[in-house]
C-alpha cells in the first residue's frame, strides 16, 4: 500500500554524519525522521575503535559545543584516554579516546531514544522525491513516500559500495551490509558530479590468540581530558593497549604478493586516503624503512576482538594470515575477519553551498563520507551543520555558515566547498590558520553562545556553561583586581623585567615562571579558584599576546568572507584575469572573495579583478 508520512527534516543513513544531523534538526524543533537501513546500527564505528586525535579531537569538541552526541558518547564508551602532543602547546593538542565499540552504539541508541522530535524509520531510501526542480522527500523500499522540507543524505561508504579482499570483490557497504544501490543509480542519473574513493580497514583478531606477555604496553593517561565539556569523571574501567611492530620478513611477504591486492593488482580505482595508509602503501612508499609500528586496541572491555592499527589491507585473506603471524605477540594469532578494502561514490563538495546543501537541488543537503571525507568526526561535524540547516530552511530561516575563523568545522566546510577533494579529506590541526585560537579546549567558549542563538544548546549545556562562565568571570576578576610592581615581585623572590610596569595578577599568569602555585604566595585568596578554572586561564593567558595580533587578521578575514560571489559569475569575460585562473575559479566557484582567495596560484591582482567585477554586476 501506498503511505505518505510528512516531516521537516529527513535524515538518510544512521551513521555518524545521519545522527548528529537527526539530533541537531530534533534539538531546533523540527519534526525528523532519520530513515536508516538498520536500527540496531546506529553508532556503528566501521572502522577503528577510536574517537579524537589530532585535529579530529577538536571537531569532537565543537559538536559537543554545539550539544551534539558524540563527545558524551565517547566518554561513556572511552577504555583509553590519550591526550596526543601533550608535550605541545595546547593549540596543537588533541584529546582522543579508544571506545568500546558496544558502549559507543548503546550510547548512541540511547541518545537518539531521547531525543526531541526524532522517529527513527528502518528501512533503505530507493530514491529522492523531486519536485519542481528541488527535492520533497524519499522513496523508501515498500514504496512508500517520506516528505520533508529538507533531506539530508549521509550514506557513508554505502552509496554503490563494494568491498574488495584481494581478487575477490562484492557489493556491500561496509563488511556484513548491503550496500545502497538503486539510490546510487538515482543520483548518477541526474547528472551530479561524482566520482570513486576507496579506503580500507585491517583484519580483527582474536584477543586470546595474542601473546601478550611478549609486547610493551601503552597505558592511558593519568589524567584524562574528557571529550565533552559537560563529562567531569571517568565512566568505563581503562585498559592498556599494547604495541608491535612489522619486520623485514613481514613487507617481504606483502611485498611479494602486491600483484594480489585489490588496492595494488589495478581493481580499485578509487583513491585511497593518503593519511591512512595500508601496509601495501607502506612498504611501497617508504621502501627504506624495515619496521612500522602497529598499536594492538583491544576492541572492547567484554570482546575478545583487537584491532590491530596501522596495517589495513586489501591482500587475499591467506595472505593476511601468513604476515600478520611475522609479527613479534603476533606468531599465533587467529584473523577472526579479513581486512578489506572498500569502493563508493562520492559527491564533488564544490557542488555544495557553505550549509551542505546541493546549489543545484535545493533542499537537499549533503553531509560524511559522501561528501569526500574520511573519519567518523569529520563526518559528525558535517551531519551537525547539515542537520541544523535543514531545520532552518524548513523553519524558513536564515541558513548556519560556520567560518575559518571561528572554528576546524568552518575550516572543513571551506575547504571542501572550495577546494574539493582528491583523495578522502581528514582534518589536520595544520588545515587550521588560527589555530591559537581555535583550540579544543575553548570550543564551548567559541561556540556554545552562537549554538544558544540558533537554538539547538539543551537546557543541561545551558546551565553548564553559564556556571562555568560564572567561575572564569569571577576568577578574572579576581586576578585583575590585585596588581603587582616589578619591586614587589622582585621582593617576593620573582624574576621579572624592571620595566615599571605594574601587571595585573591574570597578566603575570601569561609570563613564563608565574603559575597559579606562584600567584598564590602572593595572594593566598587566589587559592579559591578551582582546578579547571585555573587551567583554562592558564591556556588562555599564554596565548593572549599572540591573540590579539591574530584577532586583527580574522576582522580582515570576515569582512572578505562578507563579500559573497553571486552565482553565474563569468570569469572568462574578465579582462586581465589568466585563463588558467579563469578556468580553476570557473571549475571551483568560489562563494566569497576569501574562498577565491585559498584558490592555488591566485594572486592580489586578480582579487581586485573580481572584486571590480562583482561591483559591476551588483
Ligand atoms: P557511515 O558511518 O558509513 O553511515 C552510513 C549510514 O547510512 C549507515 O547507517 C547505512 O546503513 C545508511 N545508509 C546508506 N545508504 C542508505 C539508504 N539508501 N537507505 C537507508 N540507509 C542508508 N575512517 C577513518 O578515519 N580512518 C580509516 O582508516 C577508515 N577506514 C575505513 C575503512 C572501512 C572499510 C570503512 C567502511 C570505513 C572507514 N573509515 C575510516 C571511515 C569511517 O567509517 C567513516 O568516515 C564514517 O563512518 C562516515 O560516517 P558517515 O555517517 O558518513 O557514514
Amino acid at each position: 500500500m501506498f503511505h505518505v508520512k510528512q516531516y521537516d527534516v529527513i535524515v538518510v543513513g544512521g551513521g555518524h554524519a545521519g545522527v548528529e544531523a537527526a539530533l541537531a534538526a530534533g534539538r531546533m524543533g523540527a519534526k525528523t525522521g532519520l530513515v536508516t537501513f538498520r536500527k540496531d546500527d546506529l553508532g556503528v564505528m566501521s572502522c577503528n575503535p577510536a574517537f579524537g586525535g589530532l585535529g579530529k579531537g577538536h571537531l569532537v569538541r565543537e559538536i559537543d559545543a554545539l550539544d551534539g552526541a558524540m563527545g558524551r558518547a565517547s566518554d561513556y564508551a572511552a577504555i583509553q584516554y590519550r591526550l596526543l602532543n601533550r608535550s605541545k602547546g595546547p593549540a596543537v593538542q588533541g584529546p582522543r579516546v579508544q571506545a568500546d565499540r558496544v558502549r559507543y552504539r548503546d550510547a548512541i541508541r540511547h541518545i537518539v531514544a531521547e531525543a526531541p522530535n526524532v522517529d527513527v524509520i528502518e528501512a533503505e531510501v530507493t530514491a529522492l522525491e523531486l519536485e519542481g526542480g528541488r527535492v520533497v522527500g524519499v522513496r523508501i523500499g515498500d514504496d512508500s513516500a517520506l516528505l520533508a522540507k529538507a533531506v539530508v543524505l549521509t550514506t557513508g561508504t554505502f552509496l554503490g559500495g563494494k568491498v574488495f579482499i584481494g581478487d575477490r570483490s562484492f557489493p556491500a557497504g561496509r563488511m556484513g551490509n548491503a550496500a545502497s544501490t538503486v539510490l546510487a543509480q538515482q543520483l548518477r542519473g541526474l547528472g551530479l558530479p561524482m566520482g570513486r574513493l576507496k579506503t580500507g580497514t585491517p583484519p580483527r583478531l582474536r584477543s586470546s590468540s595474542i601473546d601478550w606477555d611478549m609486547l610493551e604496553t601503552q597505558p592511558g593517561d593519568d589524567i584524562p581530558a574528557y571529550m565533552s565539556f559537560l563529562t567531569n569523571h571517568t565512566i568505563a574501567p581503562q585498559i592498556a593497549c599494547a604495541i608491535t611492530h612489522t619486520n623485514p620478513e613481514t613487507h617481504q611477504i606483502v611485498r611479494e604478493n602486491l600483484s594480489r591486492s585489490a588496492m595494488y593488482g589495478g581493481q580499485i580505482e578509487g583513491v585511497g586516503p593518503r593519511y591512512c595508509p595500508s601496509i601495501e602503501d607502506k612498504i611501497t612508499r617508504f621502501a627504506d624503512k624495515d619496521s612500522h609500528q602497529i598499536f594492538l586496541e583491544p576492541e572492547g572491555l567484554d570482546s575478545d576482538t583487537v584491532y590491530p592499527n596501522g596495517i589495513s589491507t586489501s591482500l587475499p585473506a591467506e595472505v593476511q594470515e601468513a604476515y600478520v603471524r611475522t609479527i613479534r605477540g603476533l606468531q599465533n594469532v587467529e584473523i577472526l575477519q579479513p581486512g578489506y578494502a572498500i569502493e563508493y561514490d562520492y559527491l564533488d563538495p564544490r557542488a555544495l553551498d557553505l550549509s551542505l546543501q546541493l546549489s543545484a537541488l535545493p533542499g537537499l543537503f549533503l553531509a560524511g563520507q559522501i561528501n569526500g571525507t574520511t573519519g567518523y568526526e569529520e563526518a559528525g561535524a558535517q551531519g551537525l551543520v547539515a542537520g541544523l540547516n535543514a531545520a532552518c530552511m524548513a523553519f524558513d530561516r536564515e541558513p548556519l555558515h560556520l567560518s575559518r575563523a571561528d572554528s576546524y568545522i568552518g575550516v572543513m566546510i571551506d575547504d571542501l566547498t572550495a577546494r574539493g577533494v582528491s583523495e578522502p579529506y581528514r582534518m589536520f590541526t595544520s588545515r587550521a590558520e588560527y589555530r591559537l585560537s581555535l583550540r579544543a579546549d575553548n570550543a564551548d567558549q567559541r561556540l556554545t553562545p552562537l549554538g544558544q542563538t540558533l537554538g539547538c544548546i539543551g537546557d543541561g549545556r545551558r546551565v553548564a556553561f553559564e556556571e562555568k562562565n560564572g567561575r572564569l568571570q569571577s576568577a578574572r576578576a579576581k586576578l585583575t583586581a590585585k596588581t603587582f610592581t616589578p619591586g614587589q615581585l622582585r621582593n617576593a623572590g620573582y624574576k621579572i623585567s624592571e620595566d615599571g610596569t605594574r601587571r595585573t595578577a591574570l597578566e603575570l599568569l601569561g609570563l613564563p615562571g608565574f603559575g597559579f602555585d606562584v600567584l598564590e604566595t602572593l595572594e593566598p585568596d587566589f587559592k579559591t579558584i578551582d582546578e579547571d578554572t585555573r587551567a583554562q586561564l592558564g591556556r588562555e593567558m599564554i596565548y593572549a599576546a599572540y591573540l590579539t595580533r591574530q584577532e586583527s587578521q580574522i576582522a580582515s578575514l570576515r569582512a572578505d568572507e562578507a563579500r559573497a560571489i553571486p552565482d553565474g559569475i563569468d570569469y572568462s569575460a574578465i579582462n586581465g584575469l589568466s585563463r588558467e585562473l579563469a578556468d580553476k575559479l570557473s571549475r571551483s566557484k568560489p562563494k566569497s572573495i576569501a574562498q577565491a582567495g585559498r584558490i592555488d596560484g591566485m594572486t592580489p591582482a586578480a582579487l581586485v579583478l573580481i572584486l571590480a567585477r562583482i561591483q559591476a554586476v551588483g
